[in-house]
């Protein structure tokens, strides 16, 4: 069983956070420290800890995360100019919080993929 994370008492609203979407499979909310005008974050609601911890039965969920992050760009007006999905694996990658997410950046140019 995966350790849970701050992101699972997200989930059980049990910690005060701004959900825009959630369903059965997973969970959305704006990013505490967003890096753009539109940051959000969406989650399996399954704890998942790495994208090296993906299993086939998984594909279900992970694609939904992808019609979620689609939907919301279209709400949050940034869908025809363009926007950034990231996802952070392991420390190389930068990842910080230990339950997989994809960030939904948006709102502005973004530049270059990697800076710093
Ligand atoms: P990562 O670096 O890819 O693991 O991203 C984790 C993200 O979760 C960061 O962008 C954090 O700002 C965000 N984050 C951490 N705690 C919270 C929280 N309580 N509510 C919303 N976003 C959070």
């Amino acid at each position: 069983m995966a350790e849970e994370t701050i992101f699972s008492k997200i989930i059980r609203k049990e910690i005060p956070s701004d959900i825009l979407y959630q369903d059965e499979l997973v969970t959305a909310f704006r990013d505490i420290s967003p890096r753009a005008p539109t940051h959000v974050v969406i989650i399996p609601n399954k704890v998942i800890p790495t994208v090296n911890d993906i299993e086939e039965d998984d594909e279900v969920t992970l694609g939904r995360l992808f019609t979620v992050a689609r939907k919301l760009a279209k709400q949050e007006g940034i869908a025809e100019d363009g926007y950034r999905l990231i996802m952070n694996c392991n420390s190389h990658g930068g990842q910080e919080v230990y339950h997989i997410h994809m960030h939904l950046l948006g709102g502005k140019p973004l530049g270059p993929l990697l800076m710093g």
